[in-house]
């Protein structure tokens, strides 16, 4: 069968493929995995990428609910992905993209849109060929933007799922086509069953004979763990799933996600890719700094405790890169940072006092929809008001302008547009340019913007004196200018600009030790080798607020 795609062009590249699969169970960390893959071959100087192959039809994650699937994170092109390339990022400090996250309603809405414009030439539209050589395609396709030492593919679900099959199918046509240039890695668990006293190797041996019937043989088994394996649990499941033992990689249970990297270090989990797709291995890599920073994160001098205000917040995954970022800011600055959630729907002004009253610091979260809102403000006003470390990422910074409105301004209705579309001060309101986008999917605005900083303004300082940044941003409503200049003389001023379009990015309230904020998420941007400026500065004013 002749391909769609001029797939040989890139068969000819030097481009080494690593496919990531799990089995057994969901939720074994194959992201983790992926990404301590990626953080390992970029500390040895290769340039690598991570994908996420998603098997669900939604096109991206944008549209499904923190419920299901947790924190949608964004990218620098403005695409809405999976929470896993937010691990890929923290971890490589290499940005994603759109092509970074491939669902299986891309590659079958790609597939029919070809067929309808006929470029099948009549054929009848198959899953194989038709819909594994878009998925080849897309695999491929990174390959294309840059000459990448390593392309990690990363396939959602578990073996044996009716919808990942497609994409095990690709795999193994990939391995076939690739030869050396391409190697599986199966991510199992072993279980320790306490009633045996025993690690169990059944699951794996299942999970690889599973793979075995799709016809991909894995070059490497990953097996977490609570325990560590002993050699002849590595034996053994190396003689029942054709590996060598130096290929079982024993992934036990570790403290931080950030230990992951460092533990498949000394499992040689590195070394084990590059000789079987034929790299130099004579260097160590370069995790000198990964080190200090998981040192400095360990043995905290002091804990500084944050509030995090959100609608989301019993769910574990809801706020992921905003956790990690504390994290990073904490390690920067030699605290610990203990975070404390707070669901807006409970808070008042009669409870807020009790509720946040011993925080060092106060961060109100993005969102969308209404519920929840006045919680927000009620907490706004009192990190305003007892002058608390104070800091609004998108809805937070808007609950924070219609805050100050409604309680300084004397602007008694002022109000989001989103939530009430008859306000009297609409102090939040609409873009034009989103106003004419009807719909739901995809209609913000996404991505990477410019924004520049008011050089006498502390934020300046904060990011280190330059004066353009970019931030990633996800949202549909705006500060309204027509309050600005009111706002302005009261004390909230605007010292980040969109110059091109004339939107306020960035809120300060002078005469507060630290408040501020932010139509954008800078929580996206944060990584363990780059912390986010503004995280490391706010952790940094909780710090002084703990120790006045
Ligand atoms: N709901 C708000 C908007 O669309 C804020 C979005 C967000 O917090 N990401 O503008």
């Amino acid at each position: 069968m002749q391909g769609h795609f001029p797939s040989i062009i890139f068969i000819m590249s030097k481009t080494k493929y690593i496919f990531v699969t799990g089995g057994v169970t969901s939720s074994l960390g194959k992201g983790i995995i992926s990404s301590s893959i990626a953080k390992l071959l970029v500390a040895r100087g290769f340039s690598v990428t991570i994908q996420k192959l998603d098997p669900y039809i939604n096109i991206d994650p944008g549209t499904l609910n923190p419920y299901e699937h947790g924190e949608c994170f964004v990218t620098e092109d403005g695409a809405e992905t999976d929470l896993d390339l937010g691990h890929y990022e923290r971890f490589s400090n290499v940005p994603t993209s759109q092509a970074n996250n491939v669902t299986t309603g891309v590659i079958y809405q790609s597939v029919i849109t070809k067929e309808r414009k006929g470029e099948y030439l009549g054929e009848t539209v198959q899953v194989i060929p038709h819909i594994t050589d878009e998925i080849k395609y897309r695999i491929k396709l990174l390959a294309n933007r840059k000459d990448y030492d390593f392309i990690i593919t990363e396939i959602g679900g578990t073996v044996g799922d009716i919808e990942s099959l497609p994409f095990i199918e690709a795999v193994r046509q990939l391995r076939w086509e690739l030869g050396r240039d391409c190697v599986v890695v199966h991510l199992t668990l072993v279980p320790y069953l306490a009633a045996a006293g025993e690690l169990k190797t059944k699951p794996t041996q299942h999970s690889v004979k599973t793979l075995l019937e799709s016809g991909v043989q894995p070059d490497i088994i990953v097996c977490r763990t609570e325990r560590h394996l002993s050699e002849g649990i590595r034996n053994k499941i190396a003689l029942f799933c054709n590996v060598s033992p130096t290929s079982v990689i024993e992934s036990i249970d570790a403290e931080s996600i950030y230990d992951v990297p460092i533990l498949m270090r000394e499992e040689n989990l590195d070394i084990e890719i590059l000789k079987k797709t034929k790299m130099p291995c004579d260097q160590e890599p370069d995790l000198v700094d990964w080190e200090q920073f998981l040192y400095t994160m360990k043995h905290p001098s002091s804990e500084v405790n944050i509030g995090l205000v959100g609608k989301y917040v019993e769910l574990k995954d809801a706020y992921k890169s905003i956790n990690e970022s504390f994290i990073h800011a904490g390690a920067s600055n030699g605290v610990r940072v203990k975070i404390q959630t707070f669901h807006s729907e409970f808070l008042d002004d009669s409870n807020v006092a009790e509720k946040l009253g011993r925080l060092d610091g106060i961060l109100v979260a993005p969102g969308f929809g209404e519920r929840g809102i006045e919680g927000k403000i009620a907490a706004i006003r009192y990190a305003r008001e007892q002058k608390i470390p104070f800091f609004g990422i998108c809805l937070g910074m808007q609950c924070a302008v219609i805050e100050f409105g409604r309680n300084v301004l004397g602007l008694t209705g002022a109000h989001s547009t989103e939530f009430n579309k008859l306000t009297p001060n609409p102090v939040i309101d609409m873009m034009e340019m989103q106003k004419k986008i009807s719909g739901l999917g995809g209609t913000m605005r996404l991505g990477s913007y410019p924004c520049k900083l008011m050089s006498d303004s502390p934020i300046c300082e904060i990011y280190r004196q330059q004066e353009n940044i970019t931030e990633r941003h996800r949202h549909r409503y705006e500060f309204n200018n027509e309050y600005l200049e009111v706002y302005r003389k009261a004390g909230m001023r605007p010292v980040g600009m969109n110059e091109k379009d004339n939107l306020v990015e960035i809120i300060e309230l002078t005469g507060h030790p630290w408040f501020f904020g932010v139509q954008f998420h800078p929580e996206y941007k944060s990584t363990v080798a780059r912390p986010h400026p503004l995280f490391v500065s706010f952790v940094k004013a909780a710090k002084e607020y703990a120790d006045r």
